[in-house]
Order: C-alpha cells, then structure tokens, then sequence
C-alpha cells in the first residue's frame, strides 16, 4: 500500500536535526509523497529549494493565519508574484484560512479572500486551515467561490459541515484527531462521507497520535491514521488506501 502525506510540515525546525531518518521510515512503510504548505513569506519562499533537495516533496504557499501578526502588509503581493514565478512547481495554495483563537480576524479574512483569488488565478486548490470559524469560512466563500477545490486541513465538524465543503468541491483531512477517544462528532462524519471527499495527513511535527502526546509527530504515522480511519469504514483496507492515495494525486495533480 501506498500512502501520501497530504500535509505535514517536514521543514519546520523539530524535524531539522534528523529530517533523513524521518523521511526514510516514512518510505519504508510506504509513506511516498509529502504535501508541505507555506506558512510565511520567507518560509514559503525556501521551499523550492527543499523540495529540490528531498524526493516526494510537493509544496504550496501561504500565509498562516496561525502567524498573522508577522505577516506585514507587503507580504501578501510579494507571495502571489513568487506563486506566478513558480506556478508550476506548486500543488496548491495555503495553508491560509481563519483561526478565530488568533489575533486580527479582520485582517485575516481579507488576507483569505486574496488566497483564494490567487488559487483561482492559478488554477490551484486551496490548503484550508480553519480553527472555530467554518462560518468565517462559508463567508469567503460566498464573497469569492474557490474555482479548483482544494482540502479543509484537520477537519473537525458537523456532517452538514463536511457536507457543505464537499458542494464546493473540497476534500476532507483525516488526521490524527481519529486517534482520540473524544473526537466522537468528527468521526462520525469520517464514517459516512464518500471515501473520495477524504484525505490522510499527519500535520507533523504538531498534532501527535493518542499515546504520542508530547511528542512531535512523524509523517510515517500517517498509516497509524490510515488505521484508526479503517477502524471507521466498512470498505477493505487495500480499497482505502488506494482512494486516498489517488485523492491526493488527483486533487494536487501528483
Ligand atoms: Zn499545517
């Protein structure tokens, strides 16, 4: 079985000092392809070059609402002239989106609306992070319609949630909120939502699985995921597996 982790955060500095090891186990349980989304100006404008130096990189740009308050005003415009540079070297656009835990939600709502402008100028799906704020979220949408789909990142909510973003033409990530006892709503809609509208992903280094609390999270655990989502559904595992990974080919044009 071949798996793809379609979101994890392989150049943040928890997994600098043994990246090779990670992404070598990772391979070995057939973990084969990497999403990484850009999160700041600076940090999405050295991605190229990591994806040029580890195989089975695929990266996106973005400004997280996560770090909103270093995004400065002219990061925006300088972000979309470098995505045209190098359309052709990204799957997609983000993470962007709304966190209505973090600071200037005004501000990220307009910096969203450019996201999604610039996703539909490119042709490219959107990276969505979104945090207490599927309404923020259905309000851009309305204000600018997403053209080319994209995937709501560690989706937690109702099914008429889910059911919502999949009208628009949006996956669902899987993660590793599955693996907690908790997550009861979430996984429900997991079990009853179309194999194809669903996604695996990881988020590594943040979001570790139940039993790895306090420690990061590796990208090879994105088959721990995969598990505790069979656990979810009533198709064979061969069959899962295969779905999600022509998913994520498919969406992100892999
Ligand atoms: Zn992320």
């Amino acid at each position: 079985m071949r798996f793809i982790d379609s979101h994890c955060h392989l150049d943040f500095p928890e997994l600098s000092s043994d990246l090779a090891r990670y992404i070598t186990n990772a391979n070995a349980v057939g973990v084969c392809g990497f999403v990484i989304p850009g999160v700041s100006l600076a940090q999405s404008q050295k991605l190229l070059t990591f994806k040029q130096e580890h195989a089975g990189c695929y990266i996106a740009v973005g400004l997280h609402p996560y770090f909103i308050t270093q995004h400065q005003s002219h990061h925006f415009d300088a972000l979309a002239q470098y995505a045209h540079e190098h359309q052709g070297d990204l799957v997609a656009i983000g993470e962007c989106g709304i966190d209505a835990t973090c600071e200037q939600l005004t501000y990220q709502q307009s910096l969203f609306q450019q996201h999604i402008q610039l996703a539909n100028a490119l042709k490219l799906p959107l990276i969505i992070h979104h945090r207490q704020s599927h309404h923020y979220i259905a309000q851009a949408f309305k204000q600018t319609p997403p053209l080319y789909g994209g995937v709501i990142h560690a989706f937690s909510g109702s099914l008429q949630q889910a059911n919502y973003y999949i009208a628009k033409g949006f996956k669902l990530g899987v993660g590793g909120t599955i693996s907690y006892e908790r997550a009861n709503k979430t996984k429900a809609v997991f079990a009853t939502v179309a194999l194809q509208h669903l996604l695996l992903e990881t988020d590594s280094p943040s979001m570790p699985l139940f039993g790895h609390q306090g420690q990061i999270n590796l990208p090879e655990r994105v088959v721990d995921v995969f598990k505790y989502l069979c656990q979810l559904r009533h198709e064979t595992p061969s069959d899962i597996a295969q779905q999600l990974y022509d998913s994520s080919c498919t969406l992100f044009r892999i």
